[in-house]
């Protein structure tokens, strides 16, 4: 039986849902704004907003059998509570999958956003047919997601796959971080990081979909902007798969446009970082389904 999933990949600004089948195929899609960002968000308002949209994207009954979410922050292991959401400071261990299930009377099953591009990409995606996979996600933070052994691994406490603030320079002046470190991925290979390196080389402020297309363009500071991006991205990277041994990573995210700058310079780092018998085993490929990795990855999970 082909069954029908609603999945959904939940922003700080808007909620996109879609019904996804067995295959992966897309029936219907729909994206609504909603500021769940706001400091003052309550638990229920979460739950209110999401059950009056999904209820009226679900009106004409079509067979659902569950609902996957995407969402940001940190989940207790497949428990569905949110532990806590950087973005969404009020929100602390929210029983987010439970209460859910309770208001839309459907199996809720809730996961990191990042876990669940992971498990679209490995399921639907770059990354089909393979064992393990380290994603990563370049947008206005560094996020990833690890599947091992074709299961989801969150670590203890949702922690696992801090990707972003693995440390890439330790030199005495390397960037501050968000997170209070020093030379953490994020600062070089985040949308924000590329724009704001660009403007020191360049005074010229430009978003990181323009700097790449600066660099396509052949524009010298947008091209070393994007190779140095590259080139932290195969240190953090060496870094994970020396600890884990997996061969397959994939990268998501609007800068991977300039993917024929980043994948050299990512490459040549990665193989100079790694231990010899590891060397040339790793592949790195940019996503297939790209915004739409999180929502096939959440349809992935209600079906594990
Ligand atoms: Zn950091």
């Amino acid at each position: 039986m082909n069954r029908r999933t609603l999945a959904a990949d939940i922003g700080g600004t808007n909620i996109r849902a879609a019904i996804i089948d067995d295959t992966g195929f897309v029936h219907k899609e729909k994206c609504i704004s909603a500021h769940l960002s706001d400091k003052n968000i309550t638990e229920q308002d979460v739950i209110q907003i999401l059950t009056d949209f999904f209820n009226n994207f679900l009106k004409n009954k079509p067979k659902i059998t569950a609902v996957g979410i995407g969402f940001p922050g940190f989940f207790i292991g497949n428990s569905g509570v949110l532990a806590s959401s950087p973005n969404l400071p009020n929100l602390k261990n929210f029983k987010l999958a439970n209460m859910l299930s309770d208001s839309i009377k459907l199996p809720v099953i809730a996961q990191n956003d990042a876990l669940c591009a992971a498990m679209g990409e490995f399921h639907f995606g770059a990354a089909k047919g393979q064992k393990n996979l380290l994603h990563i996600t370049l947008g206005t933070g560094v996020g990833g997601g690890l599947i091992l052994n074709h299961a989801p691994y969150t670590g203890e406490g949702g922690m696992a796959m801090e990707f972003g603030h693995l440390r890439v320079d330790q030199s005495s002046s390397a960037r501050l971080c968000g997170c209070g470190g020093r030379g953490c991925i994020e600062t070089y290979a985040s949308a924000s990081a590329v724009a704001s390196h660009y403007f020191k080389l360049s005074s010229i402020q430009l978003n990181s979909k323009e700097v790449y297309e600066k660099a396509m363009q052949g524009e010298y500071h947008a091209m070393n902007v994007l190779e140095d991006a590259g080139h932290k991205l195969g240190i953090a990277i060496a870094q994970a798969v020396t600890l884990l041994d997996i061969h397959t990573v994939t990268i998501s995210g609007g800068l991977i446009g300039a993917w024929s700058f980043l994948h050299p310079a990512i490459m040549s780092s990665l193989n100079n970082q790694l231990i010899l018998p590891m060397q040339n085993k790793i592949q790195v490929l940019p996503s297939i389904l790209n915004d739409q990795a999180g929502l096939l990855g959440a349809a992935a999970l209600t079906r594990l």
